[in-house]
C-alpha cells in the first residue's frame, strides 16, 4: 500500500491574534527534543497577541506553587518548561523597506506541513509600498536525524526588481514563558527564568549559554547563518543578543538562499553543552542541506510504514489522523531524560509536565507501532523511580514508590492535591504500560533490568494505602480520573486497575525467580516472598464497587448517594465547568468530567461481565461532560465494543479533529497529544477490536457505515501485521516476521501469509 502524501494547508491564513496564535501551536516544528512554535520570523506589528517560543523537552526551572496553608508534605515548587533561546528571527529589507505579511499586499499566501517531508513551508508573494515584488519561500525543519538542530531555509526572489538587500537573522537569549492574565488554564503573570551568562561569535557563529535561575540548569544554542550569494556580513551583539546582518545585491529572478542553523544542547544531557554545540554545528554543516532533508523523509517514511492508518476513499479524515500522528512523533520524547506532555512541544499550558496521558493514551500507539519509543518512555520512568519513592515517603508510605500526578524531572508539582498528588492511579497507569510493553515485544530482558523493579515497587504503594475491611481490600481516600469526585474511597478504576498490577507482579516474581541476577533485585529493594503473597491475597479480594440494582459499577463507594445534575439543565456557557463552578460543588454531584468507570471498562474488560459494562456506559454516558480532552475516545472505543457502532462513530467524529478545528477553543496553548492518540486507537482499538492479553492479540472489527474500508498496521513480537477491513471480509496480512495465531470474533486462527475471513465464516 502506498501512503497518500501527507501535507496540511492553510492558504491565504489569516492574520488576527487569534489565529496567530493558533497557527503557532498547529504548525510547530518539534522532534521530541527541541519544539519550535511557528512564527512569522520577520516577527508581528506591536499589539498582535503572539506567543513565540521555543522549547526543549524536560528542560525546566523550579517555580513557587503557593500554597495558602502549609500543611505537611504540600508541594512548594513545581517544575516548569522554560522558553529558551529565540532563533527563528530573520527580518528582511529591500532597498529600505522592510518585509511584513502585514504591510504591503500580499499576492499570494500559503503555509504548508508537509508530513511525509518532515517540513513546513511558507510561500509569499508579496508586493512592497513601493510596488517591489518578490517570492519568498520558508522552509523549516526540527530534524529527526539530528534531534538538537532547527533549520530554516529563507529563499528570495525579486519578480520585478533588481536592488539592494539586507538580511538581519536574530539569536536572542532574553526570553520570558508566555503568559496570559484571563486565562486560569496558563501562567498568568510574566516568568523569567533564564539568563544569559555567557555570549560569543567565533567564526561567524553565535553561541548564547543561559542559565535558569533555580535548578542551576544550563542550555546552550548556537547560530550560523549561510547566504548563497557573497554578502557583507557582520553582528551587532549586545550581553543578550547576536544580529547576524548579511547584505548584498539582489538581481530580478535570480533566487538567493539563507540557511539558517540553530542547534540546542542542554547540561541534563551533557557536562558541557557549550561544547556539545559546537560538534553538533559541526555535524550539521558536514553535509548538504538536501542530504538532511532526505535524512528526514527517510525517517518519516519508517514511521508512516509502521503506523499509518488508512480510511478508505477519504481523504479529508486520512489527512487528519495523519496530522494527529504526525504530532505524536513530533512530540514524544527520545531519551530517557523526557516524556511527553499533553500539549507536546507546541506550548506550555500545564507547564510542560507530564500526566498519566503518557501510559494510558500515547503508549498503546507506540507500544504497537514503535515499541522502541515505548521503552524510552518507560526509561524516563526508570530514571525517575528514586524521586518516585521519596515522593512516597512524603506520602508517608514506609515502602515502595509513588509516582508524581505531574512532573518533570519527577519531582511532584501537583498545586492542588485533591486532583493531583490523589491520584494514586498514575502507579498502576504506569505499571499497566509496562506490562503492555512486555506483552507486545516479550522483551524479558528489559523488564529484568528496569520494568520488573518499577512493578514490584509501584505495587507496594497498594499494600501500603489500602487494607482489608469485612475480608475485602479496600483502597481509601484516592481520586480516579474522574477530577469532578475527589479523595473518595474505592474508585473502582483504581481497584481494578490495582488489581491487575498487583496480580502481574506475582507473576512476574514467579517468571523471574529462577533467572540470573534476579537475586539482585530481591536484595536491591528488600523484596520478601511475604510480600509477594500479600499481592496475591490483596488482588484477589480486591473490592470493586458494584451496585445490584442498577447492575453497574459505581465509580466510588459514594458516588451513587451524590445528587444528580441533569446536563442539559447547565447553561452552554458554563462548560467547562471547573472554569464556573467550586471543586465542591462539583464533588457534590454525579458528574464526569471525563471516562472513569468506563475506560477501566475498555483496559480491563475481562474484569465484569458485558451486562454490567453496557449498563454502567448507558449510565455513564448521561453524566459525563468530557471537558477533559480525554474523554470521547474512551466512550467511542467502549460504544464500538459494546454494539453501539453509530455512537461510537459519533464520538470518533467529535474529536478527530479537535484541534485542526480548535474544539476546545484553547489549542493556541497546545495540541491535545492524549486525544490524538485516542483517536488512533478509537479506530485500532475501537472499531478494529484490537485487544493485546497475556493470551495474545485479538481482532473484532466492525466497519462504520459511513465508511468502504480501513486498514491498520500492528507490530507483534517479531512480526509485522497488516490489517484490512472490508465491507465482508478482513484480511491479515504477514508483512515480516514468524506465523502468529490470533484471534479473530473469538475464534482462533494461525497467520502464516495472509488470512482472509469473509462473513460465510463468522
Ligand atoms: C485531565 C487529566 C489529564 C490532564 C492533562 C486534565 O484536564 O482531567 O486527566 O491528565 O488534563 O491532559
Amino acid at each position: 500500500m502506498k501512503k497518500k502524501q501527507a501535507v496540511y494547508e492553510i492558504v491565504n491564513p489569516k492574520l488576527d491574534s487569534y489565529h496567530l496564535l493558533l497557527n503557532e501551536a498547529l504548525l510547530h516544528s518539534a522532534n521530541g527534543y527541541i519544539g519550535i512554535r511557528y512564527d512569522f520570523e520577520e516577527g508581528y506589528p506591536e499589539g498582535s497577541k503572539f506567543d513565540r517560543s521555543q522549547y526543549i523537552n524536560g528542560f525546566y526551572d523550579f517555580m513557587e506553587t503557593k500554597q495558602p496553608e502549609q500543611l505537611y508534605g504540600l508541594v512548594e515548587k513545581e517544575q516548569i518548561m522554560l522558553n529558551i533561546a529565540d532563533t527563528q528571527t530573520i527580518r528582511l529589507i529591500i532597498d529600505g523597506e522592510e518585509f511584513s505579511m502585514f504591510r504591503g499586499t500580499l499576492l499570494e499566501s500559503k503555509l504548508s506541513l508537509d508530513m511525509d517531508k518532515g517540513i513546513n513551508v511558507r510561500d509569499v508573494i508579496w508586493r512592497s509600498p513601493n510596488g517591489k515584488e518578490l517570492h519568498i519561500t520558508i522552509t523549516r525543519m526540527a530534524s529527526f536525524h539530528q534531534l538538537s538542530l532547527f533549520t530554516i531555509e529563507y529563499q528570495i526572489e525579486p519578480l520585478n526588481f533588481s536592488g539592494d538587500i539586507t538580511i538581519e537573522s536574530g539569536h536572542d537569549g532574553d526570553v520570558s514563558n508566555y503568559f496570559e492574565p484571563e486565562d486560569p488554564r496558563i501562567n498568568n503573570k510574566e516568568i523569567k527564568k533564564i539568563f544569559p551568562i555567557s555570549h560569543e561569535i567565533v567564526e561567524g557563529v553565535s553561541y548564547i549559554t543561559s542559565r535558569t535561575s533555580e535548578s542551576g540548569l544550563e542550555v546552550c544554542s548556537c547560530v550560523k547563518n549561510i547566504l548563497s550569494k557573497e554578502c557583507q556580513e557582520g553582528f551587532i551583539v549586545n550581553e543578550n543578543y547576536a544580529i547576524c546582518s548579511l547584505k548584498t545585491h539582489a538581481n530580478q529572478g535570480e533566487k538567493i538562499i539563507l540557511l539558517k542553523y540553530a542547534v540546542f544542547s542542554d547540561s541534563i544531557r551533557f557536562s558541557n553543552c557549550r561544547n556539545q554545540v559546537s560538534l553538533e554545528m559541526e555535524a550539521a554543516l558536514s553535509v548538504p542541506i538536501e542530504e538532511l532533508y532526505k535524512k528526514q523523509e527517510e525517517y518519516l517514511a519508517d514511521y508512516w510504514e509502521n503506523c499509518n492508518v488508512e480510511i478508505e476513499g477519504d481523504d479529508e479524515l486520512n489527512s487528519e489522523l495523519q496530522y494527529n500522528l504526525y504530532q505524536l512523533i513530533q512530540s514524544v520524547g527520545k531519551d530517557q531524560h523526557c516524556n511527553i506532555a499533553p500539549r507536546g512541544l507546541s506550548g506550555d499550558e500545564y507547564e510542560g509536565q507530564y500526566f498519566w496521558d503518557s501510559e494510558v493514551y500515547v503508549q498503546p500507539f507506540f507500544t504497537i507501532t514503535n515499541p522502541s519509543i515505548s521503552r524510552k518512555l518507560i526509561e524516563y520512568r526508570y530514571e525517575t523511580l528514586n524521586m518516585a519513592r521519596e515522593n512516597a515517603r512524603i506520602l508517608g508510605h514506609s515502602q515502595g514508590a509513588l509516582y508524581p500526578w505531574r512532573t518533570i524531572m519527577g519531582r511532584e508539582c501537583s498545586g492542588y492535591f485533591p486532583s493531583g498528588s490523589a491520584q494514586y492511579h498514575i502507579n498502576g497507569d504506569i505499571a499497566y504500560s509496562i506490562i503492555a510493553y512486555y506483552l507486545a515485544t516479550k522483551d524479558m530482558a528489559f523488564i529484568q533490568e528496569k520494568g520488573a523493579e518499577i512493578i514490584f515497587e509501584t505495587a507496594r504503594i497498594w499494600i501500603n494505602t489500602g487494607n482489608f475491611y469485612k475480608g475485602k481490600f479496600n483502597i481509601n481516600d484516592v481520586t480516579g480520573p474522574n477530577e469532578y469526585s475527589c479523595i473518595v474511597n474505592n474508585n473502582y478504576y483504581t481497584n481494578a486497575l490495582a488489581k491487575y498490577h498487583m496480580n502481574w507482579a506475582v507473576k512476574l516474581y514467579y517468571l523471574l525467580k529462577e533467572s540470573e541476577d534476579f537475586d539482585k533485585l530481591v536484595e536491591k529493594i528488600e523484596l520478601k516472598e511475604e510480600e509477594i503473597e500479600s499481592f496475591k491475597k490483596a488482588a484477589e479480594n480486591m473490592y470493586l464497587p458494584y451496585d445490584k440494582e442498577l447492575k453497574i459499577n459505581p465509580q466510588d463507594d459514594s458516588f451513587l448517594q451524590k445528587r444528580k445534575w441533569d446536563i442539559d439543565s447547565i447553561p452552554k456557557n458554563k462548560f467547562p465547568l471547573f472554569l464556573n463552578y467550586h471543586p465542591l460543588h462539583l464533588y457534590r454531584h454525579q458528574i464526569c468530567k471525563q471516562a472513569d468507570t468506563v475506560l477501566a471498562h475498555f483496559i480491563l474488560e475481562d474484569t465484569q461481565s458485558e451486562e454490567t459494562m453496557l449498563n454502567s456506559f448507558n449510565y455513564y454516558e448521561k453524566i459525563t461532560t468530557h471537558d477533559s480532552s480525554l474523554s470521547r475516545c474512551i466512550f467511542s472505543i467502549m460504544a464500538a465494543r459494546l454494539g453501539m457502532e453509530e455512537k461510537a462513530f459519533e464520538y470518533f467524529q467529535d474529536s478527530d479533529k479537535l484541534d485542526l478545528v480548535d474544539f476546545y477553543k484553547n489549542t493556541n496553548d497546545g495540541i491535545h497529544i492524549a486525544n490524538m492518540a485516542g483517536i488512533y486507537m478509537a479506530i485500532v482499538y475501537g472499531f478494529g477490536g484490537f485487544r493485546l492479553k497475556k493470551s495474545g492479540i485479538s481482532f473484532a472489527p466492525i466497519l462504520p457505515k459511513e465508511w468502504s474500508g480501513y486498514r491498520f498496521k500492528i507490530c507483534f513480537e517479531d512480526s509485522r501485521i497488516m490489517v484490512i477491513i472490508k465491507k465482508n471480509e478482513c484480511i491479515f496480512n504477514l508483512e515480516h516476521g514468524s506465523a502468529k495465531k490470533i484471534l479473530v470474533y473469538g475464534r482462533e486462527y494461525l497467520l502464516e501469509e495472509r488470512l482472509v475471513i469473509n462473513d460465510n465464516e463468522l
